[in-house]
């Protein structure tokens, strides 16, 4: 939550950020990498006296770098990081309160739905998903308790992409709070904060870790209020990710714009695969001109991104195209070095089956990474030619 080394590299671009900011060599034996303070405890000079650090819970400096890090990719001004995206999530939504409402986006992670549905609203919240690129609708389903809309944009897995900035005038204009999950698109492409939005969240598994090797979340702010209530429930409810676990999420976030700049690479070439094959009956990505979304992420994010969904008309047919891939590997999550691919119907959002937000039982997703583009579009049509 310290913010000195935020000011040293707020004017650098992304990735001297990326690199520097939280990072500073550690002042004691000149450490150029953050080292893994693996300790539950710290000695204390006098009875209620302490070094910046007592209980690991509350906080340890490799952590705090993690946090820095964070803070300024997304030009904020607090970060606290998480066990994992979902952990962020819950302490974000509860600094609502019961009778409270929230505004969500018509499709999310499944298992941010799941969280909302069967923790927070049993407990007396509220959600409405509501098409966020249609404010009149997001006005019909305004209440005077509304206190948030949550956005995912793109959102997991229909790559619908919701103008933050937008968004983010009509809450303000209301009293309400807007809150990005910014996984898919990173700060590297996508920056809320600067949008107006009130705080980003993140599940750190995905791009900032980016080598699948990690479990992991992160929140941002410039609110004070907001961040001292998360960093709060951070303490409180004691989701903290471990010493080692944020070492690896800073280690990704080093690379993420060179990682991204070839991913997003890659997904261009894979999409065209896609347009050109005759059993691909939708292509969803926003880079694509018929997208609904493409004038609003071509405004927001500096690329489109490196997920791309597809239908192909058939359910029997998409479990077989996705059994059948050779350097994509079948597996759920996304964002790393290598490429998946995933049936989200059966996998990733099982747990949105039989609700508003159930995906097409047709989709594949395709976490496209940083494997050479030729190798990964002779796949895609190899696995395609599957009948
Ligand atoms: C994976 C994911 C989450 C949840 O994060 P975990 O680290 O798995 O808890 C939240 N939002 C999005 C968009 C995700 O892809």
């Amino acid at each position: 939550m310290s913010d000195s080394s935020l000011e040293r590299w707020q004017d650098a671009g992304f990735a001297t950020r990326a690199i520097h900011a939280g990072q500073d060599p550690e002042p004691r034996t000149g450490a150029v990498a953050v080292p893994v303070f693996q300790t539950s405890t710290f000695a204390q000079p006098a009875v209620g006296e302490h070094l910046g650090w007592d209980y690991a819970r509350s906080g340890n400096p490799t952590r705090d770098a993690l946090e820095e890090s964070l803070a300024s990719l997304e030009v904020g001004r607090y970060g606290s990081a998480f066990a994992s995206g979902s952990a962020a999530q819950d302490a974000v939504l509860r600094t609502l309160r019961p009778g409270d409402h929230v505004i969500i986006a018509p499709d999310v992670y499944g298992g941010t739905y799941r969280q909302f549905k069967r923790v927070h609203e049993p407990w007396g919240m509220a959600f409405t998903p509501v098409d966020l690129s249609d404010l009149d609708a997001v006005a019909a389903a305004w209440r005077p308790e509304t206190r948030m809309i949550w956005v995912e944009t793109p959102t997991n897995p229909l790559l619908n992409v919701f103008d933050i900035e937008a968004l983010s005038a009509f809450a303000h204009e209301r009293g309400a709070r807007v809150v990005v999950d910014n996984t898919f698109a990173t700060p590297y492409l996508q920056q809320p904060l600067e949008l107006g939005a009130d705080a980003v969240v993140h599940s750190a598994t995905k791009y900032l870790g980016g080598h699948s090797d990690v479990v992991s979340g992160g929140f941002v702010t410039r609110d004070e209020e907001l961040a001292e209530q998360v960093a709060f429930n951070q303490n409180s409810m004691g989701a903290v990710p471990g010493p080692w676990d944020v070492f690896l999420v800073l280690r990704g976030i080093k690379t993420l714009g060179l990682r991204m700049d070839r991913a997003c690479d890659n997904a261009q070439q894979c999409v065209e695969v896609l347009r050109s094959s005759d059993v691909v009956t939708e292509v969803l990505y926003p880079g694509l001109a018929s997208h609904p979304g493409h004038e609003v992420a071509t405004k927001q994010m500096r690329d489109y991104g490196a997920m791309i969904s597809f239908r192909v008309g058939d359910e029997g047919l998409a479990r077989r195209i996705c059994a059948s891939f050779e350097v994509f590997t079948l597996g759920e999550s996304l964002g790393a070095v290598e490429s998946l691919v995933e049936h989200p119907g059966a996998m990733t959002h099982m747990s949105v089956a039989g609700s508003p937000l159930e995906v097409p039982a047709d989709l594949i997703r395709l976490s496209v990474g940083i494997e050479d583009a030729a190798d990964l579009t002779a796949d895609l049509q190899q696995a395609l030619g599957t009948t």
